[in-house]
């Protein structure tokens, strides 16, 4: 389902077990974070449509992590640029099928990642500024993206709504997810925008739900 959050962020809320969506509309560039599997093609194509925006106008693609469920969509956009943190992007880059979960998914097409994240960079879209907050423990190369002026937390399989991502996978560390937890809950979050399931509003509910995620830990 597409949802108009503001005039520069709307938000593809997959309603089966498909990865969310997010397009960013600044006024300096338009980006997607996580575009999602293939599947979500016709999906994605309503996303833009909502934000008045073609393929060709997404010149960026912010990934907060390698697997391919987040990835898969990627090729949908070939005039963007693809940025991934290194410590996912290089296994991503050598189609590293464990780390990025590809033979779960059928077909998978892999990007090529020639920018790499790292934390505390600021991605300025125009009037929209994303601050990268590494965040492993899901993956190695886990971020977040928060942008600070509207309290939105783009927070990819590390936390959702009512618990945290999988530490369990290849890559991945209970320890250093907690430690991620704790570092997102310094974070004054008014929304949080995860990769997968419902989207929360509310800064209460939202100190309340990191709260829930680590006490799970
Ligand atoms: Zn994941
Ligand atoms: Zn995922």
């Amino acid at each position: 389902m597409v949802q108009k959050i503001s005039r520069e962020l709307f938000a593809l809320v997959s309603e089966s077990e498909g990865s969310n969506c997010f397009l960013l509309k600044g006024s300096r560039i338009a980006a997607l974070i996580d575009p999602g599997t293939a599947s979500n093609r016709e999906q994605l194509l309503g996303l833009l449509k909502s934000a008045g925006l073609r393929q060709e106008d997404i010149r960026l693609i912010l990934h907060t992590h390698g697997h391919a469920d987040h990835f898969g969509a990627d090729f949908l956009f070939p005039r963007a640029e693809v940025v991934m943190h290194k410590s996912d992007a290089l296994a991503v880059n050598s189609r590293d099928a464990d780390v990025s979960c590809s033979s779960f998914f059928l077909g998978v097409q892999f990007p090529e990642i020639k920018k790499f994240l790292s934390g505390k960079q600021i991605i300025d879209l125009g009037g929209i500024k994303l601050r990268v907050i590494e965040t492993p423990g899901h993956t190695r190369g886990s971020v977040c993206f928060f942008e600070e002026k509207q309290g939105w937390l783009f927070s990819g399989d590390t936390l959702f709504v009512a618990g945290s991502g999988r530490a369990d996978l290849p890559g991945g560390d209970a320890e250093a997810l907690a430690e991620s937890l704790f570092r997102l809950q310094k974070l004054k979050i008014a929304l949080l925008l995860p990769g997968h399931g419902g989207i929360l509003r509310g800064a209460e509910k939202n100190r309340q739900n990191v709260d829930l995620a680590l006490s799970e830990m």
